[in-house]
């Protein structure tokens, strides 16, 4: 064989291994990009089910104060006033700690010196 055909033999035989080698990478390519589209689909069903049941948990809570409200209920309600006035009670000692208070008007945090809310210009009541 002369030299020029061993040349042209050893290139035909590198190119066919470049050539499998892409068909390789190709397919493990492929293969990857299935699996990251599954994911997403997969991801997508539980985002849609997260926000579904956000929104059962909000109608929920919307129907849990009517029913409240009705009057029909009074003991829970009763119990919900009172846990209604100990967050505020935690929630004042909160702010005392930094030397605020809430305006009973607005709800702006104010400090506890005020007189006035510097937000809507309510008098602040000294406690
Ligand atoms: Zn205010």
């Amino acid at each position: 064989m002369k030299f020029e055909e061993v040349l042209r033999k050893a290139s035909d035989v590198a190119q066919s291994a470049i050539n499998s080698a892409n068909g390789v990478a190709q397919s493990a390519i492929n293969k990857v990009n299935e699996k990251a589209d599954e994911i997403e689909r997969l991801e997508n069903y539980k985002n849609i089910i997260t926000s579904h049941e956000a929104e059962i948990e909000s109608i929920y809570r919307s129907l849990g104060v009517k029913v409240l409200e009705s009057g029909f209920f009074a003991e829970e309600a009763k119990k919900v006033e009172t846990l209604k006035k100990e967050i505020k009670t935690c929630e004042s000692e909160i702010l005392a700690h930094y030397g605020l208070k809430k305006c009973e008007a607005c709800e702006a945090e104010v400090s506890i010196d005020s007189n006035f809310c510097p937000n809507c210009g309510a008098k602040i009541n000294l406690q």
